[in-house]
Parts: C-alpha cells; structure tokens; sequence
C-alpha cells in the first residue's frame, strides 16, 4: 500500500506506484539516494521502450533461468532499489532456483544493509548471505567496501544475476570469470553490454516472469537449460533491444501528430 494514492484509472498509475515504493524504500534506508536517480534513468528508458515486457525480454529471462537453473552455484544480488520494489520475487526465485541471495551494496551503509536484510526476512527469506558479521572475500580490481563478497555466495558463484548493477563491477565480475545476468531498462549501458545476458526490461515486470519461467522450467534436463543458454547471443539481443526503441519512436512520432488532432477537435486527451 503506498501513501500517495494514486487513481486506479491514471495512465501512469504503474509508473507512479513504483516510484512511490522507491521513495518509501529511500525513507526506510533501504534505497540510496542515488538509487532514486537510478531509478528516473530507469524510468525513462522504460518510457522509450514502451512501459512493456517485449518478446526479446521475455526471450532473454528465458535464457537467464536456465542459466539459473543448470548453474552449479548460483546466487541473486541484491542492491537497495531491487530490494525495495520485488522482495518477495527475488526470495521466491532464490527457492526456485536455489540460489542464495547476497546482499552488495555500492553505496554502503550498515544502516542500509540492515534495512535490506530485515526486509529480505519479512519477505520470506531464510539466509541472507553479504552481511558485515559473515567472512568476505576481495575481488580485485575493484575498491572500497564493492571489493567485499560472500564467500559462500559471489566468492564461489558461477552464476550470478545482478539486477541494476555498475559497470565496474560487472567487469570486475566478468574478470574473475563468472557468467553474468542483468537486467537493466538501459540497453547501451557497460553493465548492459558486458553481461552474458541482458534483460532490457524493468525489474518490476522481469522479476515476476523469472518466477514464473522458473516455476515452467524447473524440470528440465540440464542438456535442454544449456541449448537454451547457448543459443542465445546478447549482442544482437542488445542491438535489437536498440531496434525496439528507434521503431517506438518512429511510432509515437506518428502518434504526436494524432494527439495534436483529438486536441483542435476537442476530443479528450487520455
Ligand atoms: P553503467 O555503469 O552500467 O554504464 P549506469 O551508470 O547507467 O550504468 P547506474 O546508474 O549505476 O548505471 O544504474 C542504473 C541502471 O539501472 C540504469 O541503466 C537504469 O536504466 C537501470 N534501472 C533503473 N531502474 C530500473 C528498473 N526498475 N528496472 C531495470 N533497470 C533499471
């Protein structure tokens, strides 16, 4: 329940209830600041692909799942803004797929880590791994406390998927050799780009599909997880993810000159 109430028929109501469960995860700590800007970087690009789930994200969750699925250790990272917007999806994929979550904060405060991990249990979760009283580990090339993982989670993980994640650490994940998943609304960003597989879609929408898929896919044999994961190819995902934006605009170019009618003819605006 949000404190803003917004109107069930508004346009953007689902927009606006994810942003309001930002801002409440920012009151209660669990979210950065600058997670907030995150999130408006995240928005617009939502915008430009359309605020939908398209064919080329489902097709890539797909992929992801089974990578999940058929890893031998894989792990679920949790930052503050996926924490506060899909905590009960990200505890039940976890289960699905039997990956930990570890908590990995870039901009960290103990505060914040608490607020996360408390949240993770009210959510359902029974371990919470990333936490300042549990043994860490360093991944080079990177400072500060983004160094710090798990060794029962990141340390020893061969797949880890690390929703809104920073470049840097995506490079550094990826130079220790893990198999990176993301999911990121920004198709050009670095972590976008040097992920081995790429969600374009919002977490919000995404983290319910992967349930979902999980859920189908579980019964799987690894041999058909892995054709699954091989034949998918993130770079023409991303250049087609591109695509998508370009054809959406080219749409709502047309589209602007219809709203301009209905407006001279005074039919109501929606
Ligand atoms: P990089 O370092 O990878 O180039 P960046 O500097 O743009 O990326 P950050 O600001 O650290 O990245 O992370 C925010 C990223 O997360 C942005 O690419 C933004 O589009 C994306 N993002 C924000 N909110 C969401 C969301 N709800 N679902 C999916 N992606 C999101």
């Amino acid at each position: 329940m949000t404190k803003t109430e917004i109107p069930p028929d508004h346009p953007r109501r689902v927009s606006l209830e994810t942003r309001e469960a930002i801002i409440e995860g920012h009151e209660a700590h669990i979210v950065a600041t600058a997670g907030l800007l995150a999130h408006g970087r995240g928005e617009a690009f939502d915008y430009l692909i359309g605020e939908t789930t398209t064919d080329l994200a489902r097709n890539a969750a797909r992929a992801a799942v089974a990578a999940l699925l058929s890893a031998s250790h894989p792990v679920l990272s949790v930052n503050g803004n996926v924490c506060s917007l899909v905590p009960e999806e990200l505890v039940e994929l976890s289960e699905l797929c039997r990956a930990p979550l570890e908590i990995n904060l870039f901009y960290y405060r103990k505060e914040r880590e608490d607020a996360i991990k408390d949240a993770l249990f009210a959510a359902g979760a029974k371990e919470v791994l990333g936490t300042h009283d549990r043994p860490s580990m360093t991944i080079p090339e990177l400072s500060s406390n983004r160094r710090k993982v798990d060794p029962e989670g990141i340390g020893s993980g061969d797949v880890i998927l690390v929703p809104l994640e920073d470049g840097d650490r995506t490079e550094a994940l990826k130079a220790i050799g893990k198999f990176v998943i993301t999911i990121d609304l920004n198709p050009m960003s670095r972590t976008a780009v040097f992920s081995d597989i790429t969600i374009v879609d919002n977490v919000v929408r995404t983290l319910p599909l992967m349930t979902e898929l999980a859920r189908e896919m579980k019964e799987l044999p690894k041999e058909e997880l892995h054709r699954i994961v091989e034949s998918f190819d993130n770079t023409k995902n991303l250049a087609m993810a591109v695509e998508v934006i370009i054809k959406h605009l080219e749409a709502t170019a047309k589209d602007i000159g219809k709203i301009r009618e209905r407006k001279r003819t005074g039919v109501k605006k929606i």
